[in-house]
């Protein structure tokens, strides 16, 4: 059968967070003829296996944790109170599933045309989608966006595709009775307290002394602390040499390894790797339309998503310069903005200062700004301020000392007005919280302005308006 030709202003590809806002924004706003193309299922990473299903996992691990802590307040619920992880699974995907279905309707009602299939490009105003039945269509557009995220690694250790990754984490039908996670950034330190709070013997392994290494030190000391004090075992200055199965449980795994304590071998019924990841970018014919890619195969794109390529934009985490799903949509919406909203968005872009993010740990850890080392490097160590609290948080007031998790908030200023150029916090509610106080920051706010406004009584976040 030879293959449909089409034509369109506007060619996405990648179905993601990043990919959809374009899409529709080019298309329901500004009445492009767009057409996007996905292979997996509509939402991407964020909402099939990434920041939904993620925070739904979190909200059980918080429960439980909240369950177990309601002794205090008087409550006689069972001390570790059963959880059916498999019937939680399924409502997970439920949910998932209903999204996946509010993203196709909302492509409908923007007039997004979508096909569910391969896409790579030819040259650079061609594209060819190879769809799910066999068929093959040739696309031709004036402007092409590449927004196809990334996928995770895995190491090249004997045996470590007996373990998985986080796309594994969501289709776990069983709760693992002892996980060894590997890793160090957001998913592993995310992956881990989830496992802990639900009941699962959970081993952490980081390359390092530390993980969440590019976050302020604070940040990582306290989430650390807490971490070990609640009953996680980190492995400290750790590596893997082999995974072998074992010889005599069914499911389990033998992660060979070394840590700082000696060497060792740590049987597992699930391993977990959280190692980073990388751009999908394989198949996607960068070479035929001459599209560059840095040292790590991300697509190199400017500040305005334009790659060296005319008429190729690209943006979100194929591009791997913060990859966060609001990041990917802004930058979606900046660009459609941009390229088809006329001359009052000829210059729309993203500003990719201040973002503010979380790490659902628990507790859950806030920031926005430079840390410490990097104001004091930016700005020289007299021209920096530095503001920092601990405290019990009053959830904590009915619980006997070694149940309960402090609170850590900084601020960092700098020069006379003491402009607050990182804030950094930990605690319970902090990612409910930082989002008020990023667009503080984000506004330029000062330490003066912070203390201005009147505390609200008794929270924890007043602890931030009033900080000495
Ligand atoms: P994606 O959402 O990955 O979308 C890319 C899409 O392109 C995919 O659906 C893929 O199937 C498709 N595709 C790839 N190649 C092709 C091709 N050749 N043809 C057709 N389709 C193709 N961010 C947050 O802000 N908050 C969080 O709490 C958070 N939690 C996360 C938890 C996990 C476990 C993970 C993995 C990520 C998390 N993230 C979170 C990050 C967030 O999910 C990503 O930053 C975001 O999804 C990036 O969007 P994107 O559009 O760039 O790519
Ligand atoms: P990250 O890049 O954040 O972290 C991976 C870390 O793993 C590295 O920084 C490194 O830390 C460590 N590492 C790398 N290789 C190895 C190895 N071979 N063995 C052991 N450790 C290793 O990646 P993630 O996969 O955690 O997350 C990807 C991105 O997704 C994040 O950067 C974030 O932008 C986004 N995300 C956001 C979330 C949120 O907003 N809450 C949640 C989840 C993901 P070190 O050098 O210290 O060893």
């Amino acid at each position: 059968m030879a293959p449909i030709r089409k034509e369109c202003d506007y060619l996405v590809i990648g179905g993601g967070s990043g990919g959809l806002a374009s899409a529709r924004r080019a298309s329901g706003q500004w009445g492009a003829k767009t057409i996007a193309v996905e292979s997996k299922r509509l939402g991407g990473t964020c909402v099939n296996v990434g920041c939904v299903p993620k925070k739904v996992t979190w909200n059980a691990a918080a429960l439980a944790e909240k369950l177990h802590q309601s002794h205090s307040y008087g409550f006689s619920t069972k001390e570790t109170a059963p959880f059916d992880w498999k019937t939680f699974v399924e409502k997970r995907a439920a949910y998932v599933k209903r999204l996946n279905g509010i993203y196709d309707k909302n492509l409908e009602k923007d007039h997004v045309e979508w096909l569910h299939g391969r896409a790579h490009l030819l040259s650079k105003n061609e594209v060819e989608v190879n769809l799910d039945d066999g068929s093959t269509q040739t696309i031709h557009a004036k402007k092409i966006l590449l927004a196809t995220g990334g996928h995770p690694n895995v190491p090249p250790y004997p045996g470590a595709e007996l373990g998985i990754t986080s796309d594994g984490f969501f289709e776990l039908e069983t709760q693992p009775k002892k996980v060894a996670v590997v890793g160090a950034g957001y998913i592993a330190i995310e992956m881990a307290g989830m496992f802990h709070h639900l009941g699962t013997e959970t081993h952490l392994f980081i390359r390092h002394e530390n993980f969440l290494r590019p976050f302020d030190p604070m940040l990582q000391e306290k989430i650390m602390a807490e971490y070990e004090r609640q009953g996680i075992i980190v492995h400290r200055s750790s590596s893997q040499s082999k995974i072998e199965k074992h010889p005599e449980k069914k499911g389990w795994l033998n992660v060979h390894y070394k840590d700082s304590k000696g060497e060792g071998v740590l049987d597992a019924d699930c391993l977990l790797w959280a190692i980073g990841r990388s751009p999908e970018v394989e198949d996607l014919g960068l070479d035929k339309a001459g599209v560059k890619q840095d040292q790590r195969g991300q697509i190199i794109a400017d500040e305005y998503q334009n790659t060296n390529v005319e008429n190729i934009y690209s943006l979100g985490d194929v591009c791997g310069k913060v990859e966060l799903t609001p990041v990917a949509i802004a930058a979606g919406r900046k660009l459609s903005n941009r390229l088809f909203g006329g001359p009052e968005y000829k210059n729309a872009k993203l500003d990719y200062s201040n973002i503010p993010s979380v790490v659902f740990a628990h507790p859950e850890a806030g920031t926005i700004g430079l840390t410490e080392p990097e104001a004091r490097e930016k700005y020289g160590d007299k021209n920096i301020k530095v503001y920092s609290t601990q405290f019990t948080d009053m959830y904590y007031a009915m619980m006997d000392p070694e149940e309960k998790t402090p609170s850590n908030y900084k601020l960092i200023c700098t020069g006379p007005e003491e402009k607050i150029v990182g804030m950094h916090i930990v605690g319970n509610g902090c990612a409910e919280m930082l989002q008020g106080f990023g667009v503080a920051v984000k506004m330029g706010a000062t330490k003066d302005d912070f203390d201005s406004c009147v505390a609200i009584h008794p929270t924890a976040a007043e602890e931030l308006v009033t900080m000495k």
